[in-house]
């Protein structure tokens, strides 16, 4: 645990802006229910006053944070230890106080594979033969893609709207995943190629904010050819069942939400910050959803 013997401990979360995040709610619930000493709020904090905000928290007035856009980039510079998967990924999203030092780490990627294997206990073992498609090339399909990869994961095709992005996104991966075999298997595609791919479709995810409240839709796909073992993953959880997801469902393919990947994500910044591993309940899930 980090802070060694501080009471009452204080995290929080640091964002610009910071009103939507649903974190507070998630870790207020821990909180309560382990009967701790301590708080978990919201903080807005702009870009020109990180470098305060982590010089507070060295002195003591918080034992860590969660950082979301738009510094999840920004905070690796104000922090002495980087773990590896957020070395990698290059953003960090969890921040803790050990030994008066400031740690950071990247706990999308675990978040989003705990919620998968909950969901669908077996994708480890359906046909790995097909392409795992992610759509985005942003932070979160940067995170999702290093951790299916480090999870074994191969042929994976990255689509983004602005192509460049993607282009850049499949260099960085192939070069920290060099021993990738002769079949060069991360590519780069369009959103307009995934129609002719859906065949050999293994797991689909959208890690873009295309479906969220106010956006437009992920483009149609139709499932015709695609093979009964996909699985379809939208990590967009307002709204909960997007068209995606509903139209994936409708076709008899298992799907997983963004919900749960939010939950998971949480339990390690907690775990570090209070000392308690949390669980990720059907009662958490329901406040949270009831929220949405
Ligand atoms: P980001 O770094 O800003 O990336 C946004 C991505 O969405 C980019 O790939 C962007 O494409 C694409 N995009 C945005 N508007 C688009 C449009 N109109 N048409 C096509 N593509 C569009 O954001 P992020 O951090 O990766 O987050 C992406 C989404 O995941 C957000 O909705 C966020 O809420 C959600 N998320 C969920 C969780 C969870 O726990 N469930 C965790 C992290 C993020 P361009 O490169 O072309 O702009």
């Amino acid at each position: 645990m980090s802070g060694d013997t501080i009471s009452p401990r204080h995290a929080c979360v640091i964002g610009w802006p910071i009103g939507h995040s649903r974190s507070p709610m998630i870790h207020t619930h821990w909180i309560e229910k382990h009967g701790i000493d301590g708080t978990y709020t919201a903080k807005e904090v702009a870009p020109q006053d990180l470098a305060a905000f982590f010089e507070e928290m060295r002195s003591g007035a918080y034992v860590g944070c969660n950082v979301t856009m738009p510094h999840k980039e920004a905070v690796l510079q104000h922090l002495d230890v980087i773990d590896p998967f957020a070395k990698t990924v290059g953003a960090v999203n969890t921040v803790w106080v050990e030994d008066g030092r400031l740690h950071g780490m990247n706990t999308d990627g675990i978040g989003f594979l705990a919620h998968l294997d909950q969901t669908v206990p077996d994708w480890r073992a359906r046909p790995v033969s097909g392409v795992t498609y992610i759509l985005g090339a942003g932070g979160a399909a940067r995170g999702i893609a290093t951790a299916l990869l480090d999870a074994g994961v191969r042929s994976i095709l990255i689509g983004n709207r602005t192509v460049d992005r993607a282009k850049e996104l499949v260099c960085e991966l192939r070069h920290q995943f060099p021993d990738d075999g002769p079949a060069q298997s991360i590519a780069w595609t369009t959103f307009d190629e995934l129609e002719g791919d859906t065949v050999a479709l293994r797991l689909l995810v959208n890690a873009t904010s295309l479906g969220m409240k106010g956006q437009p839709p992920v483009p149609q796909i139709s499932w015709h050819n695609v093979v009964r073992s996909a699985i379809v993953y939208d990590i967009v959880y307002a709204p909960l069942e997007t068209e995606l997801l509903a139209s994936a469902r409708n076709r008899d393919l298992d799907t997983v939400d963004g919900l749960g990947m939010l939950l998971h994500q949480a339990v390690p910044g907690f775990e570090k910050w209070f000392g308690v591993r949390p669980e990720v309940t059907p009662e958490l899930r329901a406040l949270i959803e009831a929220d949405l």
